[in-house]
């Protein structure tokens, strides 16, 4: 599991965890995606604001900046519902072998992008992402 899973909806999901004494995410911090949280949540719901507010969780701060640009996961979530109708009837390997292949093809037009326009991108280590 997740040490953190950011979802729009996260605090329906505790409410729902919480009211059927589901313990599936237990270990793992829900936290609204910001934009979410300051566009969708109400400050007058304690629940929300005690599980669910991004700014509770240390991890994804580093001073006065987000470490994790959920606006991105927001573009690319959006951009995989994109594919929905191709691969609906797809079975598991040709789902993942096709949404693997459009992911790449769609990183290295990005990267390229951002060359053009004066940036410099970089990976990320994997040993950096997956330290234990
Ligand atoms: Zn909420």
């Amino acid at each position: 599991m997740p040490e953190i899973f950011i979802y729009d909806n996260n605090c329906q999901l505790r409410k729902h965890l919480n009211a059927t004494h589901d313990d599936y995410f237990a270990r793992t911090g829900l936290p609204v995606d910001v934009f979410h949280f300051k566009a969708k949540h109400k400050t007058s719901d304690m629940e929300c604001q005690r599980h669910c507010n991004p700014a509770a969780f240390p991890d994804l701060i580093d001073g006065d900046k987000w470490r994790v640009n959920s606006s991105i996961c927001e573009e690319t979530n959006a951009w995989f519902g994109g594919f929905m109708a191709i691969v609906r009837e797809m079975e598991a390997t040709r789902y993942t072998f096709f949404l693997d292949e459009m992911i790449k093809r769609r990183n290295r037009f990005t990267v390229k992008q951002l060359e053009k326009r004066g940036f410099h991108p970089w990976r990320i280590p994997i040993d950096v992402l997956f330290r234990s």
